[in-house]
């Protein structure tokens, strides 16, 4: 149960998502897979009251927080990349792990106002902090990114940067842009990085990803003409892929292989 304001008392045992830097901690259960660890509220020594409140999970109330510099993590967790955590796929732990972690850098980078360079504090209602002198209020910050898989008749379009594993095609995707709706976005990105023309964009779903404040947006869209040209800068290859011969792709976790799978399910019914 999500909320942002913790309880004015915290006793009895509560959830951690604790980062060292960009690292979180993590027990693991007896099949191995990772949870997030369980601490004595007041044992802990956590400094919880300056603590991003999460909500409260399983009747427990659940923080994120950063380890202050020098501590010592609390005894038997182990130290793991986000990213490493997400691809273990237990999606409760990763939303709650990259929530805090969003949460925690943008507090990190938001210490200070802006516009006049006066200390932040916490807003008095909402998740956001306020700048002391000239009261500017700063929300955390979301950036959307539209993601599209083009497909026509028995093929899909996809496409791979030259730092993906070997073999590993996916999907176009790009940050929306001041003024954009999300629609000229998809159409704008597809055009910009394969030289396509779409119709029929149809939304399959989103995913918050948190390095440091994506939330991804997926369509599915039609191709409506135009040759593959893959974007020189960007890209290191664009093709079709016939749906009975396709490249490597991205993990299941990735919201990327979901918009394939449905879209596959789709074209294959
Ligand atoms: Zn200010």
């Amino acid at each position: 149960m999500p909320g942002h304001r913790g309880p004015a008392f915290i006793d009895g045992e509560i959830v951690c998502c604790l980062f060292q830097g960009s690292r979180v901690l993590i027990a693991r259960d007896g099949g191995g897979m990772p949870q997030l660890p369980r601490l004595d509220a007041r044992l802990s020594g956590l400094p919880l009251k300056t603590a991003q409140y999460l909500g409260r999970l399983d009747g427990r109330h659940c923080y994120g927080l950063q380890l202050p510099r020098g501590a010592e993590p609390p005894a038997g967790l182990e130290t793991l990349g986000l990213r490493a955590l997400i691809l273990e796929g237990n999606d409760l732990v990763s939303a709650l792990a990259g929530q805090a972690f969003q949460l925690l850098e943008w507090e990190r980078t938001h210490r200070h106002c802006g516009a006049c360079g006066a200390p932040t504090t916490s807003h008095a209602a909402d998740r956001a902090v306020e700048c002391a002198d000239c009261r500017i209020v700063y929300y955390p910050r979301i950036a959307p990114v539209m993601m599209a898989l083009v497909y026509r008749r028995g093929e899909l379009l996809l496409t791979r940067k030259p730092n993906y594993a070997p073999g590993r095609y996916t999907v176009v995707a790009g940050f929306v842009e001041a003024g954009e709706s999300l629609e000229q976005c998809l159409v704008r990105e597809v055009k910009e990085e394969v030289g396509v023309d779409i119709r029929n964009p149809r939304y399959f779903g989103s995913q918050p990803w948190p390095f440091p404040n994506s939330l991804v947006v997926a369509f599915s869209a039609e191709w409506a003409g135009g040759e593959v040209l893959p974007d020189p800068d960007e890209l290191e290859d664009a093709r079709w892929f016939s749906i009975n011969a396709l490249p490597e792709l991205p993990e299941p976790v990735h919201i990327s292989r979901q918009l394939i799978d449905d879209t596959l399910a789709r074209l294959r019914s």
